[in-house]
């Protein structure tokens, strides 16, 4: 049976993820993920090598129901991997637990804009603990005045790695 894609929110996120433990988050960006920095916890099947890697992908969430895919804005490569794997598990006819395809709207653009948190570390998969302990799980999470903190303008932010 295919699977619909469908859309979701940043903030419909962050509510999804914090109470889902079996909710992946899949950024095929390509080498901008390196550049840039990434959502807490996001597994990398960059677009380029996407298709390639969709049975390591497959066995990788293995384990979870939901996987929400997003690139830089979620216009071009984010709805077509998630298109692509949701055709994938339904030609694979395994018993995959995988129940929900999603596109995170906006990408990862929009879910910095909106102040949602953001890791830098370089560990893959990412464990979304080095610089945002316990993300998913802090009452602060998200919260807007813990980033007001942070004087310097978001490009240099971004430099400073
Ligand atoms: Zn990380």
């Amino acid at each position: 049976m295919a699977r619909m894609v469908s859309y979701v929110s940043a903030a419909k996120l962050v509510s999804m993820a914090r109470s889902n433990p079996r909710l992946a988050i899949i950024d095929v960006r390509d080498e901008e993920r390196s550049l840039q920095a990434h959502i807490p916890g996001s597994h990398h099947f960059a677009s380029g090598s996407f298709q390639a890697r969709m049975p390591e992908l497959a066995r990788a969430a293995a384990a979870k129901d939901t996987l929400v895919f997003h690139c830089a804005l979620s216009q071009v490569r984010g709805p077509k991997c998630a298109r692509m794997f949701s055709d994938y598990l339904s030609e694979a006819k395994d018993d995959s637990a995988i129940k929900n395809v999603m596109v995170l709207e906006r990408g990862f653009n929009g879910w910095e804009a909106s102040g949602q948190p953001v890791c830098r570390c370089t560990d893959a998969p990412c464990k979304g603990t080095r610089t945002t302990p316990n993300c998913w799980k802090t009452p602060n999470f998200g919260s807007p005045a813990k980033r007001k903190k942070d004087n310097r303008p978001l490009a240099m932010a971004h430099q400073k790695q």
